[in-house]
């Protein structure tokens, strides 16, 4: 039974209490579970406000989502799955895996769907965080936030776009599939990684597209390939071999970086070579070319992989749109230069509050400061994970540990560890809190930023959401190796931290409740 935390009223139904609340049931949130659970930590929750699993793959099921990395390396380690039909799993499959991880890993007694956080506050004098939920209140004593940096839509400012348009609009991140496409008129605003795989996929069914490209993306080839029956059938048998081939994706990722650090400029011209190529393949006409020729260094952005996105440009019904939107109204789309386009839908690829996490808002941590206070010049953190004056607070893809060359669940797995062993060690040392310091924190961040700014995503000459647009800097890539991420993460440093032991709290201590509801529908 849950218990009541020390500051309820006693008049008032007791407040739920657990050890970890995490946030999320993406990768993040069932990576932290299946973890805690590893190490016989059971007094946990994950709160999703969605109905299911899978956190992104969940949300994007806009025609053709797939996903740019290879599936075996684009899974958790301790989770191969040697039934992938393809080598880069299409957005169906990846969404199924998470579920099944669920369940193999015993996550359902843990998961509590439609439990939206709406605030969480630090509550000093009692060492835990106060949740409020859509279900109804809960207190935690650490919290892992693992809701995802791409999780909220990034809907444009357009004059008319929420006010005067009389047709259908909606986000690549909330497509809907009631709308029945064939033979509308569509407008799609956004040319990034969403768009070039949903636009070949309408393209055919639509009467006319007109794609509104404010910059022009770097795009790859897109070595995909279904897998054979063979080769699933000896990870299946050979479950070393799978490691292997993921071993071997992963150091040949890693070589990616050093087309990023900004130190081989001869690396990165061989790879626009190779990216130019494949736009003169796939685009024979010389005006076209033009107008979806990147004017950036490759990288800068993320770089694009598709084989379909450019042949779907060239097609009759379909015309590139250069000019900056200037408004929409009910019916159509004018841009800067005076033309109108009507249309009958809207389709928003616009990407996502990548630099302004969404949540920031809503957590409150020591002293009552806001974390998008905190955070007024850009998300920091001490090692991606913890933010000076919010103790107890672990972030699962925190500021600046985002990946422009491989997989995050990488990432994923490495900042688990980091905040599982954080949670062990103050079970050992009996810590009822921990708070990085500032100076840790801003010492870490100089490091980082020293590194960042020589990187590809700083001097490329681009604007992107890597960059936090109120200062231009980047806060959200990691400027090295992966294996370095790994390693610094590999387990929890209390140097640069404040830790207190529980005897040092003025209220007593909560005791440990277990919360264990089996979960439906997975
Ligand atoms: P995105 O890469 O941020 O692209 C957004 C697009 O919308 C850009 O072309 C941007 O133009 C344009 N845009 C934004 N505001 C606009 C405005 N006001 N007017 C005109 N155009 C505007 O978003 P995304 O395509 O959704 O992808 C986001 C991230 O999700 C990716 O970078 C990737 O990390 C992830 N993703 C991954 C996969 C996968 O396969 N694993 C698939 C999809 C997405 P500018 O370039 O000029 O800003």
């Amino acid at each position: 039974m849950p218990t009541q935390p020390p500051h309820g009223s006693s008049a008032e139904p007791p407040v739920p209490h657990v050890r970890v609340a995490v946030i999320g049931g993406g990768f993040s949130g069932l990576g932290a579970g299946a973890r805690l659970l590893r190490y016989g930590i059971e007094d946990f929750v994950i709160l999703e406000r969605g109905a299911d699993v899978g956190g992104t793959w969940r949300d994007n099921t806009y025609p053709g989502a797939c996903c740019d990395v290879p599936s075996n390396l684009y899974s958790f380690s301790f989770a191969p799955n040697p039934t992938w039909s393809r080598s880069f799993s299409p957005q169906p499959e990846i969404q199924e895996y998470l579920r099944r991880c669920a369940r193999e890993f015993g996550l359902l007694p843990y998961l509590r769907f439609e439990h939206e956080v709406r605030a969480a506050r630090w509550n000093d004098a009692a060492s835990l965080w106060e949740l409020e939920t859509s279900r109804g209140p809960l207190t935690a004593n650490v919290l892992l936030a693992g809701g995802g940096p791409l999780s909220e839509p990034s809907y444009p400012d357009i004059k008319g776009l929420t006010t005067a348009f009389e047709g259908e609009i909606f986000h690549s991140s909330r497509w809907n599939h009631g709308y029945d496409l064939r033979g509308k008129r569509v407008a799609v605003i956004g040319t990034g990684a969403s768009a070039i795989q949903f636009v070949p996929q309408i393209q055919p069914r639509v009467a006319h597209l007109d794609l509104y490209q404010r910059t022009a993306p770097w795009i790859m080839p897109r070595t995909d390939r279904a897998l054979t029956g063979t080769e699933r059938a000896l990870y299946k048998a050979v479950p070393p071999l799978q490691k292997a081939v993921r071993l071997g994706l992963f150091w040949g990722r890693e070589t990616f970086w050093l087309g990023f650090n900004g130190k081989h400029p001869g690396m990165v011209k061989r790879i626009e070579g190779i990216a130019r190529m494949h736009l003169r393949r796939g685009v024979r006409d010389q005006e076209l070319r033009a107008k979806l020729t990147p004017d950036f260094t490759i990288g800068c952005k993320r770089i694009l992989l598709s084989n379909d996105y450019y042949p779907s440009l060239e097609q009759d019904n379909v015309d590139v749109v250069t000019d900056r939107i200037a408004e929409v109204r009910a019916n159509s789309v004018v841009t800067a230069d005076g033309v109108e386009r009507p249309c009958d839908a809207i389709i928003l690829g616009t990407g996502f509050q990548a630099t302004d996490m969404p949540m920031a808002h809503m957590i409150t941590g020591r002293d009552g400061v806001l974390l998008a206070d905190a955070w007024k010049d850009g998300m920091a953190a001490h090692q991606s994970a913890t933010t000076a004056g919010f103790p107890n607070l672990f972030f699962v893809i925190g500021p600046n540990s985002g990946l422009g060359h491989s997989s995050m669940t990488l990432v994923i797995e490495a900042q688990i560890k980091y905040a599982v062993d954080a949670i062990r060690q103050m079970d050992r040392h009996d810590i009822a809190d921990l708070d990085v310091t500032r100076a840790a924190q801003d010492a870490y961040n100089a490091r980082l930023h020293a590194k960042l700014d020589g990187t590809v995503w700083v001097t490329g000459g681009c604007d992107s959401w890597y960059l936090d647009s109120r200062t231009g800097k980047n806060t959200t890539l990691w400027p090295d190796f992966v294996w370095k991420f790994m390693w610094m993460n590999r387990r929890f440093s209390p140097a640069g931290h404040r830790a207190r032991r529980w005897d040092q709290v003025r209220e007593p201590r909560p005791t440990a409740a277990s919360v264990a509801a089996p979960t439906e529908g997975v």
